[in-house]
């Protein structure tokens, strides 16, 4: 730390990002990206787009928000587009949450709501999750704040129903409700249906995981057009060009080609219960994932263990070292040759070869 730095961060403890590996060696089951390039259509989009980046990017990102406000059955006022969902979510907590509303979230959950919170200096409350590692709704009745709830819930991957997200938010009148929906399109009900319904939703999504533009940085906020323009407020107090015109276009590109993001899902989601079966015959216990990854624990051997074990014969996957997960590994669901390789070396690991 320099002499120079504020006394209001210094106590802060920064996000650790899932490692990145520049050299390619690995499997990477690690942070959840897809393992599907991206689409061509964004990828063309995009190459056509580089030769307008001697201009600043349209600050309104007005095409790509109509094209995403369509396809969430909402309109232009509704919507706002993020540099990844991480900005939507630290927008959150600058515009809905201070000393009187605090934010309130599952203490496992999303490792950066913490972070952000202590970046913006308000208070928060980590609601436990049950011994099984479900939400238990009558621990967030009434609360005064805002409550930030990834469903599905990461790193576990187990999803709340529509209802019962929506009595999340009948029950909470008085807060801002976010559902953070990064993994939704592996098999979780979205809440944008409740939009309409509520001044008190936010919804949240990414093109990182389903549309396979992690590195393109692109995210978005959905919700009464009151909470959109306060969270606008704090975009154009930050950053009002937050989305670059490459990133802009290819999600433009993506979103014209729906049925490879479909397949790419259902592929997925084929992957993982090939997963889940496998794994369960070599002792493996999981929490119900909906999401595209799986949280697995063995009958006899530790996390940690093996983690350090698959990274050493080239298999990436994320450890917590944290008291309830230690015991645990998330595994991204790649394709279903990764899967493959990802069986028979845990086999191996298992067998002592
Ligand atoms: N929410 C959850 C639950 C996540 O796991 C992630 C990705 N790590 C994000 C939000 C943010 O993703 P991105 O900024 O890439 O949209």
């Amino acid at each position: 730390m320099s002499r120079f730095f504020s006394e209001k961060y210094s106590a802060l403890t920064p996000y650790t990002p899932g490692e990145q590996p520049q050299d390619m060696k690995y499997i990477k089951l690690n942070t959840n990206e897809s393992p599907y390039p991206p689409s061509s259509k964004a990828l063309s989009r995009a190459s056509e787009a580089s030769a307008r980046m001697h201009l600043y990017p349209d600050p309104e990102c007005r095409t790509l928000t109509e094209k995403i406000a369509e396809l969430c059955g909402l309109s232009f006022p509704q919507v706002l587009v993020t540099n990844g969902s991480d900005e939507i979510l630290n927008f959150a907590f600058m515009a809905f949450c201070d000393e009187k509303h605090p934010a309130y979230f599952p203490d496992i959950s999303y490792g950066f709501y913490s972070v952000f919170a202590e970046l913006n200096g308000v208070p928060y409350k980590e609601i436990p999750l049950c011994e099984d590692f479900t939400i238990n709704l009558d621990d967030y009745k009434n609360l005064e704040g805002t409550i930030f709830v990834a469903n599905p819930n990461a790193p576990t991957g187990i999803a709340l129903t529509l209802s019962e997200i929506e009595k999340l938010i009948l029950q909470n009148p008085k807060s801002v409700v976010v559902i953070d929906e990064a993994y939704v399109d592996f098999g979780t009900e979205s809440a944008l249906s409740l939009i309409d319904k509520y001044d008190n939703l936010l919804v949240t999504q990414t093109f990182s995981k389903s549309r396979s533009m992690a590195g393109a940085r692109l995210g978005f906020g959905a919700g009464n057009r009151e909470l959109i323009q306060d969270l606008n407020t704090i975009k154009y107090s930050t950053n009002p060009y937050n989305i670059n015109t490459m990133t802009m276009a290819a999600g433009i590109g993506v979103l014209e080609d729906a049925e490879y993001t479909e397949k790419n899902c259902k592929a997925v989601m084929k992957a993982r219960g090939y997963t889940v079966k496998e794994l369960s015959k070599l002792g493996f216990s999981m929490t119900d994932s909906k999401a595209n990854f799986i949280f697995a624990k063995h009958s006899s051997v530790g996390g940690e263990k093996l983690y350090r074990e698959l990274k050493s014969r080239g298999i990436l996957v994320r450890h917590f070292n944290k008291p309830r997960l230690c015991e645990h590994l998330r595994i991204t669901i790649g394709t279903e040759e990764q899967m493959q390789a990802l069986v028979n070396t845990l086999s191996d690991i298992l067998e002592g070869r």
